[in-house]
């Protein structure tokens, strides 16, 4: 398949772009780099600095390049600045969104992978995470990825598109061969983070709240590898092939770890300290977050091949350690 990867040079594009190839497939690359980094696309892979909303350019793009899916990664994901800057975070996660999806239609690419976030499962009561549970974003960012599902949905009854939408944990780690990571500016990520003091470039870092209804007080989450993620998206591509196809899928462990296991499993594998003091709890944190991925597992065949959060940290030390300061380093 020939592959439009929109915000292929951004953390999780640029590692599906690398399980494109070696399934086969043939990525082409497209990113404005507001956020992606040039550096992250393998050479040989045809790359359009490009923003999604230039409609022009992506419908030639779509036709000239012969593309037969859309996997759709670029958004701004910072849940602090989408309740500052709402607007900014409906501009470029919906409207330019839309704006993608009517290039394709003028173009006749019909089959869409998007990126989505368990973001838009909000504050459930329970645990683990359904993809039957209702759309109850608690957060701006949230309710742009929600709004998206529902446009597609739409889309595919009407349009007979077909779409494929994943809900993302936390997504985490770096692909064997420390080649490419995570670098995102401002990091906010607690796994970075925690890495960052263990390389001694920040002091110290900050655990937001210890009082949380959890075994040790602090948030439970399920971290997920970026390239387990990847492998999904593409095990869906035979079902886009029936026209009308709307699909979502949770994807995580079902694993959940807390924020003190994380400080200390990336203290064992770096061996070197990290440091925290207390802090209050951030806003918007859920005390625990985890997903079911039976759907997945069973209807696409996904098979996570680092199921343990010390087997994810150790891919994401080794490119934090040969990349201190990210692609900056090349
Ligand atoms: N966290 C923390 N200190 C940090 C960054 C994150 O205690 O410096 C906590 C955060 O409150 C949450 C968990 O780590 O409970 C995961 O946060 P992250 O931002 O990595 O992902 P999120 O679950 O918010 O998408």
């Amino acid at each position: 398949m020939k592959v439009l990867v929109v915000g292929g040079a951004g953390y999780i594009g640029s590692h599906c772009v690398r399980q494109l190839q070696a399934a086969g497939h043939t990525p082409v690359v497209l990113d404005n780099l507001v956020k992606g980094h040039k550096d992250s696309i393998p050479s040989g892979v045809t790359f359009y600095e490009t923003d999604l909303a230039d409609s022009a350019q992506v419908i030639d793009i779509l036709k000239k390049e012969e593309i037969d899916i859309v996997m759709h990664f670029a958004a701004f994901i910072e849940v602090g600045e989408s309740m500052q800057d709402p607007l900014k975070h409906y501009d470029n996660n919906v409207a330019k969104t839309v704006s993608l999806l009517k290039s394709m239609r003028e173009a006749g690419v019909n089959k869409f992978v998007f990126s989505s976030s368990c973001t838009v499962l909000g504050e459930e009561a329970a645990p683990p995470f359904t993809e039957a549970m209702p759309l109850r974003p608690i957060s701006a960012y949230g309710q742009t990825k929600a709004d998206v599902e529902v446009i597609l949905d739409y889309c595919c009854k009407a349009y007979g598109m077909s779409a494929a939408i994943f809900r993302y944990f936390n997504a985490s780690g770096a692909a064997v061969g420390g080649m490419i990571g995570e670098d995102h500016s401002p990091e906010t990520h607690l796994i970075p983070i925690a890495i960052q003091v263990a390389l001694g470039q920040r002091e110290k870092m900050k655990v937001f709240g210890n009082d949380y209804p959890t075994p040790d007080g602090t948030c439970l989450r399920d971290y997920v590898h970026v390239d387990d993620l990847s492998r999904a998206h593409i095990a869906a591509f035979p079902k886009l092939e029936e026209e009308g196809t709307y699909l979502r899928y949770n994807l995580g462990t079902g694993t959940p770890a807390s924020v003190l296991e994380i400080i200390k499993t990336v203290e064992e594998v770096s061996g070197c300290p990290v440091p925290y003091d207390l802090a209050p709890k951030r806003d918007g944190d859920v005390p625990s977050a985890y997903a079911d991925s039976i759907k997945a597992k069973t209807e696409l065949g996904w098979d996570p091949q680092y199921p343990t959060i010390k087997s994810i940290i150790e891919t994401a030390w080794k490119w934090h350690q040969s990349h201190p300061n990210g692609y900056d380093d090349k």
